[in-house]
């Protein structure tokens, strides 16, 4: 029931964060308005450049969509919960701040696609907020699409659709227009009030005096003759109706007339070149524009300049481009809100929009090569919304399950080539139940005092009884650490180990500590045979194998350690190797101890040198190791023997180790001193 409601809101917030990201993206200069729009509330518009505002408008649509397809996803489940609640928290503060103090009439989160109240975007928030704290509570509970392995690719592929998305928009224009002046739309119907439409309700109160006492009145209770009128006020109690397009008009330049009428009421065709701000226009295209002007004039086409500049800025314009066209001026909120492009053509039939240029992708001679009428250019574009939605699943949601599929199918010949493999194993796993265990275990070396041991120790406690490891956890740490260690963990999953033990049982040996000694302090397990120890205090086969008989005499695990030099690898000794050091220390032992035993494989030039052998490269000899083991013990033993990898292993590439089939595990030095990079190394194994 719990994964159920936590997929649902999952999926809810996924797809309200990939929708506002996606209609952001393909307008991004609408989306950079309603910033300043913010900016402008908080009285920084001045202070903030325009390129830092598109930069944000884009990198906002960038950051909606790509946290949406994440959590569609499921890709990195923990990071992306966390991020969609930071973000969730934000927005509703925000829209609560928008509703209460009303700075701005939308906020825009669905750009001019869907728009709501200030206060229905709150309510919206508030439920997308509830969703995103249930997905943060239980973030592995969301099913997975994509294996861990391929998240890279689609994280990827989305950041990379997105940004063209955006840039796409910006160098030609939205690819979904939803303004009223979109492709299709009659800007005359768009400005009618309908006979029905809602009123805008007014008040107004009459203050009037009498004997020297003032009163309010209204025009229901007005008062007779013998009162003497103050003062009124009206009040708007009601907005009524406005039609979508409200404040268009053209007012020719050289005349002052209002030629909207007219010009919306020509038979034929009329151009409007469109330009806020003339002085931030981008002039590049200027051969183009004289020439559909020239083009205009030949084929008696109105052609007018509609801009919100002023006479200074249009001068400057003529002078910039030598362009003999009439202007008319307009408000430059609206012009923003006609084309997002400065400037930008419009062609209009009797009023309806044909077409839509934006400076950089303006008709040329060779597109305007006869009259309107007759060229397709003048005729209403075929495209329709479905199609073009159509187009982007295509370019969008058709590769990536491919993707999904191609990376199903590889999980499941990669499933089928494992239990044929050891197809014993499968058998065995039937028959007996026994399974061999996945283990991470830290061997904390010669560091940490006592009470830093003590209080990493408590630390990792308490974070693993939060969340409950996927694998056998057990850390191995210095003699002393021991008994308190021990104490701490009392009630925990943690195991608890030394790193060595003597290879005497007791006596006058000083300085030593015995299996014995160790097993007494609460601790289960021991590493022997680890190459510091074979390498500083010349540990040898023959004294690893007393150490092993005695470590298991008194009930200890061991977690034995094998591994190859880098001279030894470089020579391709490797296999060799922890063939010599397996039969020297551990292969004496009759089955039933032997599988007591706990291997690590550790490349000794892996170990605390930041290198990692490849996932393909320890694979590789972990196979080995289990078929030598095979050969001398059987398959079911081999099966059952957990082979652990150590050596530079890391949060960042335990989970590639161990999705290996052969690797159960890792034995870890650097990265268990600290409780949240041993932390993220145990939850490789929830990926
Ligand atoms: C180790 O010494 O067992 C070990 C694996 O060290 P590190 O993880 O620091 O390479």
């Amino acid at each position: 029931m719990r994964r159920v409601v936590v997929n649902i809101a999952r999926f809810v917030l996924a797809t309200v964060l990939i929708l506002s990201g996606f209609v952001k993206a393909v307008d991004p200069l609408g989306t950079q308005y309603k910033i300043a729009d913010y900016l402008d509330a908080l009285h920084m518009k001045q202070l903030i450049p325009d390129f830092m505002t598109l930069g944000a408008s884009v990198l906002l649509s960038a950051v909606e969509f790509g946290v949406g397809i994440c959590l569609l996803f499921a890709i990195r489940r923990r990071l992306m919960s966390k991020v969609a609640l930071l973000m969730m928290l934000l927005m509703t503060a925000v829209t609560l701040w928008l509703a209460v103090a009303n700075p701005i009439s939308d906020c825009g989160c669905f750009g001019d696609a869907v728009v709501l109240t200030n206060w229905q975007t709150f309510w919206k928030n508030v439920v997308l907020l509830a969703c995103a704290v249930v997905v943060w509570r239980h973030p592995l509970d969301m099913v997975r699409f994509v294996s861990y392995t391929n998240q890279w690719i689609v994280i990827n592929y989305t950041a990379l659709f997105i940004v063209i998305v955006s840039g796409w928009s910006l160098y030609d224009l939205p690819y979904f227009d939803f303004r009223p002046y979109h492709i299709g739309a009659n800007i005359r119907e768009g400005m009618e009030i309908p006979d029905d439409a809602e009123q805008p309700q007014f008040e107004t109160t009459f203050i009037l005096e009498k004997n020297g006492k003032r009163k309010e009145f209204t025009m229901d209770n007005y008062p007779d003759s013998t009162w003497t009128f103050i003062d009124s006020k009206t009040v708007q109690l009601s907005e009524g109706y406005t039609p979508p397009i409200h404040d268009f008009s053209l007012m020719r330049l050289s005349d002052g007339a209002d030629i909207t009428d007219s010009l919306l009421s020509v038979p034929g065709y009329v151009f409007l070149l469109v330009s806020p701000q003339l002085q931030d226009a981008d002039d590049s295209q200027l051969d183009l524009i004289n020439q559909v002007y020239e083009y205009a004039e030949d084929n008696d086409y109105p052609f007018y300049c509609l801009t919100a500049s002023n006479r200074k800025g249009i001068s400057g314009w003529i002078d910039r481009t030598g362009a003999e066209y009439p202007f008319c001026q307009g408000d430059e909120t609206t012009l923003k809100t006609i084309i997002r492009s400065n400037p930008g053509l419009l062609l209009l039939k009797q009023g309806t929009v044909i077409r839509k240029w934006s400076h950089n992708r303006l008709p040329d001679e060779y597109a305007l090569k006869d009259r309107l009428e007759r060229l397709d250019l003048g005729q209403m574009p075929q495209d329709s919304i479905p199609g073009k939605i159509f187009i982007i699943l295509l370019w969008y949601v058709l590769p990536l399950v491919l993707l999904v599929v191609a990376d199903r199918l590889w999980a499941w010949s990669w499933w089928i080539e494992k239990h044929k493999k050891s197809n014993l194993v499968y058998q065995q796993l039937v028959k007996n139940k026994t399974m061999r265990k996945k283990i991470v275990a830290g061997n904390w070396k010669m560091n940490l005092n006592l009470q830093e041991g003590i209080a990493l120790a408590k630390e990792l406690k308490e974070a693993l009884n939060a969340d409950k490891p996927n694998c056998d956890v057990v850390i191995c740490t210095p003699f002393i650490h021991l008994a308190s260690v021990a104490q701490e963990l009392e009630g925990s999953v943690i195991g608890l180990g030394a790193e060595n033990c003597a290879d005497k049982e007791k006596g006058a040996f000083t300085g030593e500590v015995s299996a014995e000694m160790i097993k007494s302090t609460g601790a289960q397990y021991v590493i022997l045979g680890h190459s510091e120890r074979r390498e500083y205090y010349k540990e040898t086969p023959e004294i690893l194998k007393e150490k092993v008989l005695l470590a298991q005499k008194n009930g200890l695990k061991v977690i034995f350690c094998i591994g190859e030099s880098l001279a030894e690898r470089e020579a391709n000794k490797q296999n060799e190797v922890v063939k010599a050091e397996l039969e020297g220390s551990v292969f004496n032992l009759a089955e039933e101890d032997f599988r007591k035993i706990i291997i690590a494989y550790e490349p000794i030039w892996a170990i605390g040198t930041g290198k990692t052998a490849t996932a393909e490269q320890a694979e590789e000899i972990h196979a080995y190791i289990r078929s030598i083991i095979a050969e001398k013990y059987g398959q079911a033993v081999a099966d059952d023997t957990s082979i652990l990898y150590g050596g530079s292993c890391k949060a960042s590439n335990a989970p590639e180790l161990f999705a290996k089939p052969d690797i159960d595990g890792g034995l870890i030095g650097g990265a268990s001193l600290k409780c949240a990079d041993f932390k993220g190394i145990i939850d490789a194994w929830k990926k």
